[in-house]
């Protein structure tokens, strides 16, 4: 053989290992007919580098085993601790609804007892009354949860004042906060012609409520704090106690929605583990952030931060007050139609509009509705129920409205959902209100219709 040749082949041994260096293991050297030592070579590097290249992919192939297997393991546990949630939450549910159902139903029975005294009459009705509140929380925890996750939770803007609100709060709080002999203060970051946001009222309203109430529940001694004050371009709102505090690793979990700090101290505070999940959506809606810095056993500081354009412009405070303010005065006496076809809602609604009712008529369906408010025109008010078999709500009233444009109707739905009130409004009901109805706030439409 010729060197050049020899070269030529030595060229070609080198590149083969260079390739190889380099990671390339699908090469292999020619074997020429001649069965020379360069074949003999060649045929021994061939077969180190298929031993190589099977070794790489045994390599290869145990990565990726590995990773299976971490991701397997994680699946599982997450399995694992979506089953433990599930039950929790579960069990948590089922206790936070049975409770007050007990309250209900097991004083609502003793009540039947004739011998009861005036005083333990009051106190079982005062039970019942603060059981069914309890309900109702926790099925409004549940609805808002939902909506937030479904992406139907809306955000309705107005300029607020934040010192009323928290001044209200404040108000509200405090005798439950001396009821627990400790003491509640507030502090405000701005003067009242200043401290004006543009911001979902009701939200803000439901994050510092949440706050507070865990403030108060997590507590026995010391005092609660709420208030704001000013950094940049945010208000930073915090609410302090002096409670029982949040384990160090607990403190972003909390957050989650149904986690509480102690899953088995569960049974010693009411609750779902809603608030603060609730609490966090609203705050990131609004454009802020929530935190929270806690030591087990000397309490816990929530804070929470809103969006705040000084230049937003200063408002004339007494103006902003006096437009809050419902002037209750008696209405007078009025025709009023209920349709609603269940019997129960029917007689509440009767009893509780009974003061300022001159003659009551009543419809179970939407077609007898309307049927009801063509035979007598003079009706002054319609409590619209929704959900009515034959013919709904929306419908009844949209046909009343082709022949009766002053009556004034107010839709009243169990939904809870977003586009409720828009539904109501669009189809010709001059307000709505939701349901449980309360007393007072059915008062105070009646009386913004009748008292203008
Ligand atoms: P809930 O109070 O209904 O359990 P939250 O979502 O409001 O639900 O709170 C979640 C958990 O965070 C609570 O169960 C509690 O363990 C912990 N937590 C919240 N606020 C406080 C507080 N002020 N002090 C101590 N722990 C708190």
């Amino acid at each position: 053989m010729s060197k050049k040749l020899n070269e030529a082949r030595i060229n070609e041994f080198i590149e083969v290992i260079m390739n190889v260096a380099m990671g390339d293991y699908s090469v292999q050297l020619k074997i020429s007919e001649e069965n020379n030592y360069f074949d003999a070579l060649a045929m021994g590097i061939n077969m180190m580098v298929d031993d190589i290249r099977k070794s790489h992919e045994t390599e290869l192939e145990n990565d990726r085993i590995t990773i299976l297997n971490t991701e397997l393991r994680k699946a599982k546990e997450q399995a694992e601790e979506s089953d433990r949630l599930k039950s929790a939450f579960l069990a948590n549910m089922s206790h936070e609804i049975r409770t007050p159902m007990n309250g209900i139903l097991g004083f609502a029975d003793l009540l039947k007892e004739p011998e009861l005294s005036v005083v333990e009459r009051q106190e079982y009705i005062g039970i019942i009354e603060k059981s069914g509140l309890r309900m109702l929380n926790i099925i409004n925890d549940l609805i808002d949860i939902s909506k937030i996750e479904s992406g139907q939770m809306e955000i309705l803007n107005s300029d607020i004042n934040v010192n009323q609100q928290i001044e209200y709060i404040f108000n509200f709080f405090k005798p439950e906060v001396e009821k627990k002999g400790m003491q509640i203060f507030f502090e405000i970051g701005l003067p009242s012609e200043k401290a004006f946001i543009r911001t979902d009222r009701e939200k803000l309203y439901a994050i510092l409520t949440n706050l507070v109430k865990n403030a108060i529940k997590y507590s026995d001694s010391g005092s609660i704090e709420i208030g704001y004050t000013v950094k940049d371009k945010y208000l930073e709102f915090y609410v302090i106690d002096a409670g029982i505090g949040i384990p160090h690793n607990k403190k972003e979990i909390i957050f989650d929605r149904f986690i509480q700090a102690d899953i088995s101290d569960k049974r010693a505070f009411q609750g779902a583990g809603l608030g603060l999940a609730i609490s966090k959506s609203y705050v990131e809606m609004l454009g802020g952030k929530i935190w929270v810095e806690s030591d087990e056993g000397i309490g816990s500081s929530f804070h929470f931060t809103i969006p705040y354009l000084s230049d937003q412009g200063e408002k004339t405070v007494i103006e902003k007050i006096n437009s809050d303010i419902v002037i209750e005065q008696p209405v007078k006496k009025l025709k009023i139609l209920i349709a609603e076809d269940d019997e129960n809602s029917e007689m509440l609604l009767t009893l509780i509009v009974k003061e300022y009712c001159k003659e009551d008529f009543h419809a179970r369906t939407g077609r007898e509705a309307v049927e009801v408010c063509r035979q007598h025109p003079d009706i002054d008010l319609i409590l619209m129920d929704i959900q009515m078999p034959e013919m709904n709500g929306y419908y009844a009233t949209r046909e009343i409205r082709k022949f009766n444009e002053k009556v004034v109707i107010i839709a009243q739905t169990a939904y809870a959902l977003k586009d409720d009130r828009e539904k109501a409004i669009e189809s010709g009901c001059n307000d709505y209100i939701s349901k449980p109805i309360s007393q007072a706030v059915l008062q105070d439409l009646v009386n913004k219709h009748f008292n203008k």
